[in-house]
């Protein structure tokens, strides 16, 4: 019998392309969402993409009687947790929202995930790396105290998961660090689907090439580095999905070497906001409107990964171009507008 993985949060960005990679690679995937940032899109296209539906359960892990019942009442070989706020802005104006949402549904998914001895994949993010002092950062790089109260939740649930995974025996987990997820399924039945005015990169462009925004500001061109603006590593969408199916190989197949394991996934090469503009134009031929603008509170001034961990422990590593990625998210932003 195929096993099952649960995922929270299984129709946004991220958690809808690893539906799709673990589909594929023949897991059942269980979908459960609340759907407090997002519609029905992606899970569409995921349905559309597979050619089947899939089980959805809509719910909210901070429900911590929901949550028990849908253990008890699936077999749920591992989870994989993404379901929680993740503006940075917004939590800085609402803490507690942020740390009562974001801490309770993990605590609630760690405890059915004890009970019922399903494996546990986390959702980190390099933001527990904050300025790095050294590049690329290993797993092995300090984490530096966070930022804002969303950076904060990413570090206290990585400590959730090490405490209990060192409590409690039998219970077993990854963190995944991720880099700067872009781009959309090459299908572009699914993608990012920002709320308002974008923060991220990446949809800032695709909706000023589209007409939505007027015009691009890049957050400072005076940073350290050589073309003076802030060097991320930007990580494909899909790539980073198929790092999620090799984590939970590991887990399930019992190959994990300690009980709770942290792999960044990035691609090890760093991209300038500058660079990434004009391979943005270069690729989909066109000329996008943008302006150097003053820098923005809390951004640091580049960080990328060693992924060498994870390419020798999960079998995995990038291997899309920046430019597959970014002709990938131009497609998703123009199949939203109906213009494809
Ligand atoms: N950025 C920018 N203009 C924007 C949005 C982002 O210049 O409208 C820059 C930002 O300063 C950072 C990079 O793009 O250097 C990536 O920002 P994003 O918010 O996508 O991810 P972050 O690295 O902050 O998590």
């Amino acid at each position: 019998m195929n096993k099952t993985v649960l995922v929270s949060g299984g129709a946004g960005f991220i958690g809808s392309h690893v539906t799709v990679e673990l589909s594929q690679k023949g897991y059942e995937v269980i979908i459960a969402d609340n759907m407090s940032n997002c519609d029905e899109t992606n899970y569409r296209g995921v349905c559309a993409i597979l050619g089947r539906e899939l089980p959805f359960i809509r719910m909210d892990f901070c429900d911590r009687k929901a949550v028990e019942e849908l253990f008890s009442t699936h077999r749920i070989d591992a989870v994989i947790h993404f379901a929680a706020f993740k503006a940075v802005g917004e939590s800085v104006e609402e803490p507690l929202k942020y740390y009562s949402n974001n801490l309770e549904s993990f605590i609630n998914v760690l405890g059915a995930a004890r009970a019922h001895g399903s494996g546990v994949l986390f959702s980190s993010s390099a933001t527990v790396y904050g300025e790095p002092d050294e590049l690329p950062v290993t797993e092995k790089s300090p984490r530096q105290s966070a930022t804002s109260p969303y950076g904060n939740t990413k570090q206290m649930c990585e400590d959730l998961l090490r405490d209990s995974v060192k409590a409690y025996k039998g219970l077993k987990g990854i963190a995944l660090r991720y880099f700067n997820p872009i781009g959309a399924h090459p299908s572009a039945l699914i993608g990012e689907l920002p709320r308002g005015v974008p923060n991220n990169l990446v949809p800032f462009i695709t909706q000023t090439a589209i007409g939505k925004r007027e015009c691009l500001s890049i957050f400072g061109d005076d940073y350290p580095t050589p073309d003076g603006t802030c060097q991320r590593d930007y990580i494909d969408i899909v790539d980073l999905a198929k790092a999620h199916v090799a984590a939970v190989d590991r887990i399930l197949e019992g190959r994990m070497k300690e009980d709770y394991e942290i792999f960044n996934v990035g691609t090890g090469r760093p991209v300038s906001v500058m660079e990434l503009v004009k391979a943005f134009e270069k690729v989909n031929n066109l000329k996008l409107n943008y302006r150097i603008a003053p820098r923005r509170a809390g951004d640091v001034t580049a960080i990328w990964a060693d992924p060498s961990l994870a390419e020798k422990e999960l079998g995995w590593k990038a291997e899309r171009s920046v430019e597959q990625t970014l002709a990938a998210a131009w497609a998703w932003e123009k199949h939203l507008a109906g213009k494809d």
